[in-house]
């Protein structure tokens, strides 16, 4: 691969990533510019392999949604509705913890939670949902909420944003998820997500779920209004925080999916820049473990590509994803572990099995069969999900 770096216009920064020295802003930027994705791709494996060898990893996990209603209104969503429209949808903790139950027999180990700013559910509702969840099996690790799901709770429960963060962790509340950050720079922000938190704030909820010892992910929504250079300030405001922080476990760009929302963007994000803005975040965030190639908003099959540039993780099974269908996201709702798994191996890589904090469940030897989890009894939503995942 070496040769790939040496004959490019990117030779002069093989021994900066060689040594492991930090890039600056201007590097990252240059690595966005460029057109040589083979040579950028090369030294973002590089740094990959440096970091977490030959191993890539999944989890098997449900998401869930506990409602689409939101009291704000983002350009860029095509999740959210309001009260009066017919496809608005609302759960009981009943209802969720139904779903959740019927995940478990499939092995799950983390339930991802997140919903809109509902206009009127008590904070007792998330705190009731916590703790059912938790009761069904106490291993079972709740990631849940974005940051300005967690203002939102704080504004509801009258609390500061640390006696809610300790309130949600006493309930069973193990890891925010990353959402919501899509790009800090304001003017961005103020055409794609006008009236959600500033990039300061959404830093201080992380801040502080860190400093209490909670750990937590972090994105980037690329591919829209936003330049490259405005890629390279959110890259460079995660890598401070995390230096600040040592609280993020993993990062995850995720790819702009262009329908039923009211930012209409004629050039959502090409397999092209997913590889680049992969390969770049691998690079530049040289204080993280794990870049995630999210399948969901690339499929699987550029997602196992994008193991050879710099992503380390293919994010979990799902079962039943809305935020990117709704917006036009092309993947199906689901991938069993046997497709996650043969795709990292297809791809020549080691698949390591992680929970919400990357740390191995299962390291699979080259031998080992995959056999499908034994079935319980499954919904509807379950079945239709597993026959077209
Ligand atoms: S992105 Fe989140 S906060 Fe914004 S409208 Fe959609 S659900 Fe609401």
């Amino acid at each position: 691969m070496d040769f790939l770096i040496k004959r490019s216009e990117l030779a002069d920064l093989h021994s900066k990533v060689a040594a492991g020295e930090r890039l600056s802003e201007a590097d990252a930027l240059r690595l966005f510019e460029t057109r040589d994705l083979n040579a950028l791709g090369a030294l973002a494996n590089l740094a990959r392999e440096r970091r977490v060898g030959n191993r890539a990893s999944y989890i098997l996990n449900r998401y869930l949604n506990y409602s689409n209603y939101c009291i704000l209104s983002c350009q860029f969503c095509a999740f959210a509705r309001k009260k009066r429209d017919a496809d608005g949808f609302e759960l009981t903790v009943a209802e969720l913890v139904a779903k959740a139950r019927e995940a478990l027999a499939l092995g799950i180990t983390e339930l991802h939670i997140v919903g809109g700013l509902h206009p009127s559910l008590p904070f007792s509702y998330y705190l009731d949902l916590l703790r059912e969840l938790k009761a069904l099996d106490p291993r079972l690790q709740l990631k849940c909420f974005t940051a300005i799901e967690i203002l939102h709770l704080a504004w509801l429960a009258k609390k500061s944003v640390e006696a809610t963060l300790l309130a949600l962790k006493d309930a069973g509340l193990d890891s925010l998820t990353g959402g919501g950050a899509e790009i800090f720079a304001p003017a961005v922000r103020e055409k794609i997500a006008r009236g959600k938190e500033s990039a300061e704030e959404w830093a201080d909820v992380h801040r502080t779920w860190h400093r209490l010892g909670g750990r937590s992910t972090c994105t980037m929504l690329y591919g829209h209004v936003e330049t490259l250079a405005d890629r390279v300030d959110h890259l460079r405001r995660l890598r401070e925080l995390q230096d600040e922080t040592r609280g993020f476990t993993g990062f995850i760009p995720l790819a702009y999916q262009p329908e039923n929302n009211q930012l209409p963007i004629t050039h959502p994000p090409t397999g092209f820049d997913t590889l680049r803005t992969i390969a770049v975040s691998r690079l530049y965030l040289d204080n993280f473990d794990h870049i995630t190639a999210y399948w969901v908003g690339l499929g699987l099959k550029l997602a196992q590509v994008a193991l050879s540039f710099g992503a380390d993780d293919l994010h979990g099974t799902i079962v039943e994803e809305h935020i990117f269908r709704m917006a036009g996201g092309p993947a199906p709702q689901l991938q069993t572990e046997a497709q996650l798994v043969k795709a990292i191996r297809e791809a020549g890589r080691q698949p390591v099995q992680r929970d919400t904090f990357y740390q191995p469940v299962k390291v699979w030897e080259p031998s080992a069969e995959i056999l499908p989890r034994p079935a319980s009894t499954r919904s509807p939503v379950l079945e239709a999900n597993l026959a077209t995942g």
